[in-house]
């Protein structure tokens, strides 16, 4: 099997799983190696939370202004670049996305219906106009792509999670207090999986991968594997 050929017919691979998982790095690697698009759809939700907050509203209490915003947003994705940057009304977002505000209200906006419905579609409109994606996010195999030909849900143990997402601040000379994100990663994995629109499951058809022990590498190699493997009929 040639572990490095791109793809050339339609592919959809799918990765959910909960906050700090490791989702967003493997799915853009593993894009990478399979020569496809990748989709993070955690930045679009992001993305209306950095509007809100720009326009001075709370996405907690003020869900029909939040709803106006998101409607106006024009979130638009650069292709171009690695991973592709964000705009919305025509402002880059990218910068904005992973500062401690925007994470700390994001699950406000992700619970608000209209507002997932809006998203959803959006979705659905980028895997047509990139049939060959690999997307993560919180539904992407039970809801917005419930016929993708792969899907994997990626787990690990909140304290690994909180470690990776600290180290990932760090990096961009961030401070980080491992601790509390611990914290506030069990407070986001429960109200993403107890809210009534999209909640985070798996999938019943996606393979659970627990990357606890595994090396970003080691789970990149893992899912790659599974997916030629699945395209070879094995
Ligand atoms: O994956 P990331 O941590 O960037 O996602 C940020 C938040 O966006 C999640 O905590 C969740 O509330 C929301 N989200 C979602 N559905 C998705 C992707 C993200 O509800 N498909």
């Amino acid at each position: 099997m040639n572990l490095n050929s791109t793809i050339t017919d339609d592919l959809i691979v799918t990765l959910d799983g909960p906050a700090g998982s490791g989702k967003s790095t493997v799915a853009r690697q593993l894009a990478k190696r399979l020569g496809v698009d990748f989709l993070d759809t955690g930045a679009m939700y992001r993305g209306i939370t950095a509007l809100c907050l720009h326009h001075g509203v709370d996405p907690t209490t003020q869900a029909d202004e939040a709803l106006a915003i998101a409607r106006e947003s024009k979130l638009d994705f650069d292709w171009q670049t690695d991973p592709p940057a964000l705009y919305g009304q025509g402002i880059n977002l990218t910068g904005r996305l992973r500062d401690a505000d925007v994470t700390g209200q994001v699950s406000a906006i992700a619970a608000l219906g209209p507002i997932r419905e809006i998203l959803v579609n959006a979705q659905r409109v980028i895997g047509k106009s990139h049939p060959r994606l690999v997307t993560e996010g919180r539904d992407q195999g039970s809801v917005v792509f419930p016929d993708a030909q792969v899907k994997f849900y990626l787990v690990a143990r909140p304290q690994v999670r909180a470690h990776r997402r600290a180290e990932q601040l760090r990096e961009a000379g961030k401070e980080a207090d491992e601790q509390l994100i611990c914290q506030q990663i069990i407070e986001r994995d429960h109200k993403d999986s107890t809210r009534k629109d999209g909640p985070l499951i798996c999938p019943d058809d996606a393979l659970t991968v627990d990357t606890s022990e595994m090396s970003l590498e080691q789970v990149v190699d893992h899912l790659h594997q599974i997916v030629m493997q699945r395209l070879a009929g094995v």
